[in-house]
């Protein structure tokens, strides 16, 4: 997915205060970007016409795990998260946003000079942009497993988002791509499926829902971790964390992408092999509808997933 260039007149935080994205600049010497050292975050909103509601989906979490990851670089953010996710919907608000949106958060080393060893001159910015979809149209997804092998947790950890791992999964997308596919899929340095290059991913085999342990090198989707809980709540799956096979993918049922962007998205064909019968499966279908309702408030045993950001008491009114 290519998206446009934002409208630089939106309103975003940088620099503990409310500035043009177009005024919004760095450093050329800045370290994060000479070395990587930043760490960032995606979220989703989902707006609702009916309700006029805009929905923060699972933001809590998202700055929590933010938080973590920026410690894994000793990044300093100051507010708490609930801090954080006020400023995020007070964004939304300034912007008078009507529409889904997604939340990018970056946290970075600002000092600009020469030099790799990093200080305690910490920042970080909250962008809130419009968005759409992420892969185009609704169909199956075409993904093949790429060279490229995900990142060792002993080299650059995987399970934080850090700015400078991401050429790790520039690599593979772009090597995906150049071979005809719409993702690519990682194996880890044992040669077992890690993930994709900006999703997690889970198969179907043997009426079990299977997907790769946190220890194989991935990073803790909590898109992921949602649909564990809907499997086995809403559909009383059996979920199963375990090393996947490559060849496994060649003989399962079903195979989906998990992630705040790509949400639930379907993989019918794998290195130029059908997935089952080369269709969106059934097990895929309910999980993506399930998604899609509770992250748009009409669950309400997932409503504490979201965050309303016009606050229209709706989330209270229909409990
Ligand atoms: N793996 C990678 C490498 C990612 O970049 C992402 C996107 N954050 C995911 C998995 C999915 O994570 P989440 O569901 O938290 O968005």
């Amino acid at each position: 997915m290519k998206s446009e260039a934002p409208n630089q007149n939106i309103t975003i935080w940088f620099n503990n205060g409310f500035v043009r994205l177009g005024d919004a600049n760095v450093n050329i010497l800045t370290h994060a970007l000479n070395y990587g050292s930043g760490v960032f975050e995606g979220i989703r909103g989902y707006y609702d016409e009916k309700k006029k509601e805009l929905f923060l989906n699972r933001v809590l979490d998202h700055y929590e795990r933010w938080k973590l990851n920026c410690g894994v670089l000793r990044i300093n953010v100051p507010p708490s998260t609930n801090e954080l996710c006020e400023i995020t919907a007070e964004l939304c608000r300034r912007n008078a946003f009507e529409s889904n949106v997604y939340v990018r958060p970056l946290a970075y080393k600002a000092s600009a000079r020469i030099g790799v060893a990093a200080d305690e001159n910490d920042a970080y910015a909250i962008t809130v942009l419009p968005f759409g979809n992420y892969f185009e149209g609704r169909k199956g997804l075409k993904a093949g497993v790429v060279s490229w092998r995900r990142i060792e947790d002993s080299a650059i950890p995987g399970r934080a988002k850090i700015c400078g791992a991401y050429v790790n999964s520039v690599l593979a997308g772009d090597e995906a791509r150049h071979n005809g596919h719409d993702e690519a899929i990682f194996l880890n340095q044992d040669g077992h499926v890690a993930e994709g290059a900006t999703c997690n991913l889970f198969m179907w085999r043997h009426h079990r829902l299977i997907t790769p342990p946190v220890t194989d090198n991935i990073l803790e989707g909590i898109t992921r971790a949602s649909i564990m809980e809907l499997a086995r709540n809403e559909l009383k799956l059996e979920v199963v964390e375990r090393s996947i096979d490559r060849s496994e993918l060649y003989m399962c049922d079903e195979v989906f992408f998990t992630g705040t962007a790509v949400e639930v998205a379907p993989v019918t064909h794998i290195d130029h092999r059908p997935v089952g019968d080369g269709e969106i499966g059934v097990i895929t279908t309910k999980l993506r509808s399930l998604y899609a309702d509770a992250t748009r408030g009409r669950i309400p045993a997932y409503r504490d997933w979201l965050w309303p950001v016009y606050r229209s008491g709706i989330i209270e009114k229909t409990a």
